[in-house]
């Protein structure tokens, strides 16, 4: 009929301007219920390649569960996201305009690494084969070609001579620069982390913070939960303030920190600095 006949060309409408977005992660009116709850609320966010972003905002503002919608772990309800142009999914009005298959997903998320609060190492495996893992199982890297470049990795995060002990016989900042190797070994268009620091003894937070100070000054793209507000402060070019699952206020650092323009915003960097 003229109306089957016309959607496709409809859809590709819709889709066809975000393909040409710049932005290493593009957000676009996303919204996401756990039953009646809704935990992200009409989201739109642009994250440039290269840049820093955190992510700030009271526990249950909804910062874990976009992330994962970044990293496809979670399926949203509306709106889409893509990184680096390609889009995953989208969905406007409960109606899904476009979805790739789990296994396109699957090879998705490899695209996106992510750090998570606990480390989540595997604790059978020593340090360099938790790194050298998935590179060669879902990459398919030739072994030695995975260890030389775990070995690099570990040498850059000052662990070289841990590349055979196992994770419980390393501190908690120890294991978390390993898991931050992890991610880095699939070569991630961008790296998220999920209050990276927060599980760490006060003494083991520098070491971590400092890793991830040498990725912003590389130019990785990163996207940073965390309650460390001096650190957000000296590595971020983009903050974002969430609230109930929406961005109240997003903007450069300098202007976020210095003349925060939603009141709210005002009122949680005045409880945090
Ligand atoms: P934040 O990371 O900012 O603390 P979250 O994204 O973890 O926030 O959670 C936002 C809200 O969504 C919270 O109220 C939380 O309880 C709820 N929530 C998160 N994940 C689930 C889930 N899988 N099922 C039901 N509710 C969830
Ligand atoms: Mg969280």
């Amino acid at each position: 009929t003229a109306e089957t006949a016309a959607r496709p060309v409809e859809r590709r409408t819709a889709i066809a301007p975000l393909r040409s977005r710049g932005g290493a992660v593009t957000i676009h009116g996303v919204s996401k219920s756990f039953g009646h709850l809704k935990v992200l609320d009409n989201v739109t966010l642009t994250i440039p390649a290269g840049s820093v972003t955190t992510i700030l905002g009271q526990s249950g503002s909804g910062k874990s569960t976009l992330l994962r919608s970044i990293n496809h772990l979670e399926r949203v309800d509306d709106g889409f996201i893509a990184i680096d142009g390609e889009l995953i999914g989208y969905r406007q009005h409960g109606e899904t305009l476009y979805e790739l298959k789990e296994k396109d997903i699957l090879k998705r998320r490899v695209e996106v690494g992510m750090v998570f609060q606990n480390f989540n190492l595997f604790p059978h495996l020593t340090v360099l084969e938790n790194i050298i893992e998935a590179p060669v199982a879902v990459r398919r890297i030739p072994r030695e070609q995975a260890d030389a470049e775990a070995l690099g990795l570990l040498a850059r995060i000052g662990l070289s001579d841990k590349a055979h002990a196992y994770p419980r016989q390393l501190s908690g900042g120890q294991q978390q620069r390993v898991a931050i190797a992890r991610a880095l070994a699939l070569k991630p268009k961008v790296l998220l982390f999920d209050e990276p620091t927060s599980a760490l003894d006060p003494e083991l937070v520098n070491e971590v913070l400092d890793v991830i100070k040498e990725l912003a000054r590389s130019g990785t793209t990163l996207i940073i939960v965390t309650h460390e507000i001096g650190f957000a402060r000296e590595v971020s070019d983009l903050v974002v303030f969430m609230e109930q699952g929406r961005i109240l206020e997003t903007g450069t650092t300098e202007k976020v920190f210095s003349r925060p323009e939603h009141p709210r915003t005002a009122g949680f960097l005045a409880k945090v600095l």
